[in-house]
């Protein structure tokens, strides 16, 4: 009789309280089901064993001290430096490393024993090393042509007891077109850049000129200079790396990525390059 009268008493607490029970119960159950489903997914195994067919690069499969090969587009900048390597070439070579290009060093003999472990690092970042003659000295490689190639094979010769490689594209100094050497010899020009072609030599002047040659320019007179004038087609653009043109190197890294917001790509001159040349004066 007492239990009968609780059960009347307590009837509904005691359906919801059943009902409670039953719902945790349902819970529990579900989450036990899901772990388990978990831990079954965890254990499907791949029908291909990737691990075994994907060989991972190693980073000493990867060449990682080699900048980009170059790429020749219809929109194609080549950066020349001439007169290094200086204390310079470096901070160049630096900035080309960190934007993946590479470019084209016209050098001559005045920092060539000083800096030679530049001269490797340009080789090992894969960038071309040209010659510029070794004394860059117009008064004697302009006075005979005996003299200028005695003063090419001098470079020549320097470059390749560094490197290991005979170069054979030529940069002259003042560029193909300058008069100066009227003054040392006539005809000079013609007869040097002949013998040149004729002996499987490639001469490169310029069409893009960063004006950085005279005495103190501002890397703003660099800056445009460059950009207002490169163009659909080959750019060879003359800057120098000698110890005086700190305003190319701060205007270096603007250039780069003013070409590389407007489509350009950079490449390295090399015996393929269309070989820009300036009309002969003497
Ligand atoms: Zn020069």
């Amino acid at each position: 009789m007492q239990y009968k009268t609780i059960l009347k008493r307590y009837k509904i607490p005691i359906i919801i309280i059943m009902c409670l029970i039953f719902n945790i119960i349902i819970i529990l159950n579900y989450a036990v089901n899901f772990k388990n489903k978990k831990t079954e997914f965890k254990e499907i195994k791949p029908l291909i064993n990737y691990s075994k067919k994907l060989e991972m690069p190693t980073v000493k499969n990867i060449k990682i001290k080699n900048i980009n090969p170059s790429v020749i587009s219809d929109k194609t900048i080549y950066l020349t430096f001439d007169d290094g390597p200086s204390y310079l070439t470096e901070k160049i070579l630096d900035i080309l490393k960190e934007e993946n290009i590479p470019a084209t060093f016209f050098v001559t003999s005045r920092g060539i024993d000083t800096y030679s472990n530049v001269i490797k690092r340009m080789q090992e970042e894969n960038h071309t090393i040209a010659l510029h003659t070794s004394t860059h000295n117009y008064s004697y490689i302009y006075s005979s042509d005996e003299n200028y190639f005695k003063d090419l094979e001098e470079i020549r010769n320097k470059v390749y007891n560094i490197t290991g490689v005979k170069s054979r594209i030529i940069r002259l100094p003042g560029g193909s077109s300058n008069t100066v050497s009227k003054k040392y010899s006539k005809g000079i020009i013609t007869r040097i850049t002949n013998r040149l072609t004729e002996n499987d030599f490639y001469y490169f002047d310029w069409n893009i000129d960063s004006l950085d040659a005279s005495g103190s320019v501002s890397k703003e007179v660099i800056y445009n200079s460059v950009t207002q004038n490169i163009h659909s087609g080959t750019n060879v653009v003359l800057m120098h790396d000698s110890s005086t043109k700190e305003t190319t190197v701060l205007a270096l890294k603007d250039i780069i990525k003013y070409a590389k917001d407007n489509g350009y790509t950079f490449a390295k001159i090399t015996k393929k390059t269309p070989q820009i040349h300036h009309h002969i004066n003497n």
